[in-house]
C-alpha cells in the first residue's frame, strides 16, 4: 500500500527522520546510506520515487542520477547542502524533478513529493484519466490524478488525509468504524491509537468543511464516520 520511496541519503540520523514522516505519511520506504546501493535499488525499478543526495559516499548523487536516467524515468528529488545555482542548473539538467536545498522543511520536502507524485500521474493518465474523480456534496476527488477540489478551488491535502477521504468517498453512505478506518487506510500494521482517525477526520474538516460550509464527513455517534451526498443548506 501507499507509492514506494527510496531515500538514498548518508546522513543515517536525517535518513531516519525522513524515513519516519513518510511512513507516517503512509508512503512505504526504503532507504540506502550510499550511492552504490542506492543505484542498485532504484534500478530495480520498484519505486515510485527516489529522494537523492547529492553528496554521497561511493558514488555521487548526479552519478547516480545519470544512471537512473538511462533506464527509468522515476522522479527523482535531489538534496543539495549547497544552495548554489550550478548544483541546481546540472542536477535539472541531469533529469533531476525538483530540488530541496537542506536544511528544509520537511512539510516541504512532503509537499514537493505530492507534487511529483502528481506530475507522474497526469503523465501516465492524460487522455484517460477523465471522469473518474469522485463527488460528494460539491467536493470532487480524483484518485487518478490525486486532486481534491470544491467547486474548482483546489484542496492540499496530504497523502494519509487524501486516502482516508478517498476511502470514505469511494464508499459513500456507508458508515465505518474507526477501528475500520484503520484497518482500510492505515493498514493491518498500524499498532497505534484509534484516536487516530478522529484526528484526520479533524485535518480533513478543517481543510473542507470549515472553509466551504459544508458537511462532508459526518460522525455517526457511537459507530464511527461518513461522507453523505447532501445539499450545502
Ligand atoms: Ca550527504
Amino acid at each position: 500500500m501507499g507509492e514506494r520511496i527510496l531515500i538514498i541519503e548518508d546522513e543515517e540520523k536525517l535518513a531516519r527522520f525522513v524515513e519516519m514522516e513518510l511512513s507516517y505519511e503512509g508512503y512505504t520506504v526504503q532507504k540506502a546510506y550510499d550511492g552504490r546501493t542506492g543505484l542498485a535499488l532504484a534500478l530495480s525499478g520498484d519505486f515510485d520515487l527516489v529522494v537523492l543526495d547529492i553528496m554521497l559516499p561511493g558514488l555521487s548523487g548526479m552519478e547516480v542520477l545519470r544512471r537512473i536516467r538511462r533506464e527509468l524515468q522515476t522522479p527523482v528529488i535531489m538534496l543539495t547542502a549547497r544552495d548554489t545555482v550550478t548544483d541546481k542548473v546540472s542536477g535539472l539538467d541531469g533529469g533531476a524533478d525538483d530540488y530541496m536545498t537542506k536544511p528544509f522543511e520537511i512539510e516541504e520536502l512532503l509537499a514537493r513529493i505530492r507534487n511529483a507524485l502528481r506530475k507522474t500521474a497526469q503523465k501516465r493518465g492524460s487522455g484517460q484519466g477523465e471522469g473518474r474523480a469522485l463527488t460528494a456534496c460539491g467536493v470532487s476527488l480524483d484518485p487518478w490524478r490525486h486532486v481534491v477540489e470544491f467547486e474548482g478551488t483546489h484542496v492540499e491535502l496530504t497523502k494519509r488525509e487524501f486516502d482516508l477521504l478517498q476511502f470514505l468517498m469511494e464508499n459513500k453512505g456507508l458508515v465505518f468504524s474507526r477501528d475500520a478506518l484503520l484497518d482500510k487506510v492505515w493498514g493491518y500494521d498500524y499498532m497505534g491509537d484509534t484516536n487516530v482517525v478522529d484526528v484526520y477526520v479533524r485535518y480533513i474538516r478543517s481543510k473542507i468543511d470549515d472553509v466551504f460550509g459544508i458537511k462532508l464527513i459526518h460522525t455517526v455517534r457511537g459507530v464511527g464516520y461518513m461522507v453523505k451526498d447532501e445539499q450545502k443548506t
